[in-house]
């Protein structure tokens, strides 16, 4: 989400970065946050431990009898049973087997209404009926009911969202479309075991994810392989656009025909690595001078979500790792210098999804240096309030608002294997 639409174009012009206006400058000299060897300063863990805690308290407080009305994923309720899903999984979260049960009880009071709830009309995870209904599977599954009618009746839903999904007037991307259900499936498969859903279910969506960018790009005649729209623009970010679609084809690979990450998929992403611009940023769409626009540096348009995209192609394609490794550390370099929103603290456009860059590096360089500057964006989140941003508009949600912020908190101190929450599953 965010305004790459509306807001009106950045008087900057190619190569003169991101607008200092909507950043605030970084903490280069805050030097107490890492000890010597690297691990977290007994300063910071006790800030961050402290923070972390009383945010999710204040969480807890303010989404008591939190309205189902808004049911999705990224902004309503199923994006409170995620967090607490997810936190019970953590060990800086869980200190005994009764937090753990405390959290996925939790999760089941603020999924129980979503599921009664559900309208039919959007299909995806994030902001559609396939969040509430795969989180539902989980926790069942969680729970050893897979043998329940609940369990099956649930399967049975996610699988006629899948084939809704296959409907020509549904798009591609992540947020709303058909790269969306994609995720649901295979975190489902993740999650739960193969016998959940089929291969045969995954394939169709992920085939028609490829035909439906086949025929666009052949329509527009375009130098990509795949090409996506959403509202008539060509996006380029993780949210509405190719990184975010790419990076769900390439995450579900096994299931699409042999030959088609060959033939489509990476000379799409070699394609897609053309448009860097000279900050290491990404611009929002493709089409003329829209392709030279460096101005939003966030998770849904720019490079703190297309690093997760090259990240995996480095892991798979090892004969172009370099290359793609390069990609990505300049995406962290435009992160570092023009990552601490001004919009605040969220996981879609603010500081704490901008992190995930860092953190996600991390994980294929081992570079502790990136460790620190996950910990200087989570400084920055545990100072929440301070900084003069304005409210979202949903203030307590996943994607924009405090769940999403603690949720960060706590991964940034688990040592590794951090994945940005409802988009990188490995
Ligand atoms: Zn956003």
């Amino acid at each position: 989400m965010g305004e790459a639409s509306s807001s009106r174009p950045s008087a900057s012009g190619l190569g003169s970065g991101p607008d200092p206006s909507r950043f605030f400058p970084n903490h280069d000299d805050v030097v107490d946050l890492v000890s010597e060897d690297g691990s977290i300063s007994v300063t910071f863990g006790a800030k961050l431990d402290r923070s972390r805690r009383d945010l999710l308290r204040l969480l807890e407080i303010e989404t008591e009898g939190y309205s189902a009305d808004d049911y999705s994923v990224f902004s309503g309720k199923a994006g409170l049973a995620l967090l607490y899903v997810h936190l019970a999984s953590l060990r800086k979260a869980v200190d005994n087997e009764e937090d753990r049960r405390r959290f996925l009880s939790k999760a089941h009071q603020h999924l129980k209404p979503c599921l009664t709830r559900l309208r039919g009309r959007r299909v995806s995870f994030l902001c559609g009926d396939a969040g509430p209904v795969t989180i539902k599977i989980i926790l069942d599954y969680l729970h050893s009911r897979q043998n329940s009618d609940d369990f099956e009746e649930n399967k049975r839903r996610l699988l006629r969202i899948a084939e809704k999904s296959l409907d020509p007037s549904v798009p591609d991307e992540l947020l709303y479309g058909r790269a969306g259900v994609l995720y649901a499936l295979l975190l489902v498969r993740k999650e739960c075991g193969d016998d959940v859903v089929s291969d045969e279910v995954i394939s169709r969506v992920a085939e028609a994810i490829v035909n439906s960018g086949r025929r666009l790009a052949k329509k527009r005649r375009s130098r990509f392989n795949l090409l996506y729209e959403w509202h008539e623009s060509e996006y380029v970010g993780a949210a509405h656009g190719l990184a975010g679609i790419f990076l769900m084809l390439l995450q579900a690979r096994r299931f699409l025909p042999s030959g088609a990450v060959e033939k489509y998929v990476k000379p799409s992403i070699d394609e897609l690595a053309a448009l860097q611009l000279s900050s290491g940023n990404f611009p929002s769409s493709l089409g003329g001078v829209k392709q030279t626009r460096d101005k939003l540096v966030q998770f849904c348009h720019g490079a703190p979500g297309v690093v997760h995209l090259f990240l995996l192609a480095a892991r798979l394609f090892p004969e172009d790792k370099v290359r793609y490794l390069e990609v990505s550390k300049r995406c962290a370099d435009v992160s570092w210098r023009a990552g601490l929103l001004k919009k605040g603290y969220g996981l879609c456009h603010g500081a704490a999804g901008n992190a995930y860059t860092f953190l996600a590096l991390y994980d294929i360089t081992g570079d502790k240096e990136l460790t620190r500057k996950a910990l200087t964006f989570a400084d920055f989140c545990c100072d929440r309030g301070r900084h003069g941003c304005p409210p979202p508009d949903q203030p307590f949600c996943l994607m924009n608002g405090l769940a999403g912020t603690v949720w960060f908190l706590y991964d940034v101190s688990e040592g590794g294997n951090c994945k940005f929450p409802a988009m990188v599953l490995e």
